[in-house]
């Protein structure tokens, strides 16, 4: 239970995606638009995102999106005990953290991302997903998918499926739209990997913008959550260092390889995320060393 039971929903916010039933987009693909995402399977072979993406296409059943606005989903209450209703309400958390600090700490406007929660498949900006891809984040539709069936599989890479678990990996996601807004999250190229790789910056600091979305929604009646307990904080660490990069390359059993790295090792991201949640602080997850934070 991470909600305030009181927290009252504003407005609709995830979209539901359908089966999408349709093709790629001629001529593209995955292939030719970056996406981002929560990790990289198997070392990072940008291609295999492809793979991923694609494999279903041939079998799914003409589907449709649908837009019911998850009108069940109305108060914090509905978030701890419904994972849809947590997916839309920590959608709203997290907008409201950062309409209060995109402003305050990079003199940018905050824009809503596009908030998608899809069951099995679903056509995006970034070509057609499944529930196998992870979360994302596509900026050409400047969109987060997230499939919740998803969040039961952390717990096969070690993570905990428990809810500030999964609220750091939607505040991760929604960390990919900040630095899109910051025009940074062009530099992440997955095609050149490494422990130093501006791949690596992009995904640590996404980690630690979701800790900064932890930090502010900590007790906050506006942003919604309860005192975050010390219990919880593990999940989301743990979590975060699931999907460090020496974590999967092990438990897909290859050697661990920093050159390949593309998210960053599970102490690295586990940091990361704790350093936004301690700070508050763009300017203490500035991996880029821009200087441009208040
Ligand atoms: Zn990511």
């Amino acid at each position: 239970m991470t909600f305030r039971e009181d927290f009252q929903k504003d407005g609709n916010r995830a979209r539901r995606g359908g089966s999408g039933g349709g093709r790629l987009a001629a001529g593209g693909g995955i292939g030719t638009l970056l996406m981002v995402g929560l990790f990289l399977l198997l070392g990072g072979n940008p291609t295999d995102i492809g793979q991923v993406l694609g494999q279903d296409q041939q079998q799914l059943p003409a589907g449709q999106e649908q837009s019911d606005g998850f009108d069940n989903c109305q108060t914090g209450k509905d978030a701890n005990e419904n994972v849809d209703c947590r997916v839309e309400l920590t959608g709203q958390s997290i907008d409201k953290v950062w309409e209060r600090v995109l402003p305050e700490q990079a003199n940018i406007q905050y824009t809503k991302p596009g908030l998608v929660n899809f069951r099995n498949t679903t056509m995006t900006g970034c070509g057609q997903a499944s529930a196998n891809t992870g979360p994302f984040y596509c900026p050409g539709d400047q969109t987060a998918y997230f499939d919740i069936s998803f969040f039961d599989t952390m717990t096969q890479f070690g993570g905990e499926n428990a809810p500030l678990a999964q609220e750091y990996i939607m505040a991760h996601e929604f960390g990919h739209h900040i630095q899109n807004l910051e025009e940074t999250l062009g530099l992440s190229n997955y095609n050149d990997p490494g422990a130093d790789s501006n791949a690596v910056k992009i995904e640590t600091q996404a980690d630690c913008y979701a800790g900064i979305w932890a930090h502010y929604a900590d007790d906050d009646p506006e942003f919604g959550l309860e005192t975050i307990t010390d219990a919880q904080v593990e999940d989301a660490v743990r979590t975060a260092a699931a999907v460090g990069d020496d974590n999967i390359q092990k438990r897909s059993g290859g050697q661990v390889r920093p050159d390949q790295w593309t998210h960053g090792s599970s102490e690295e991201r586990a940091n990361a995320f704790l350093t936004g949640y301690r700070t508050g602080s763009m300017k203490s997850c500035d991996t880029l060393g821009r200087g441009v934070y208040k």
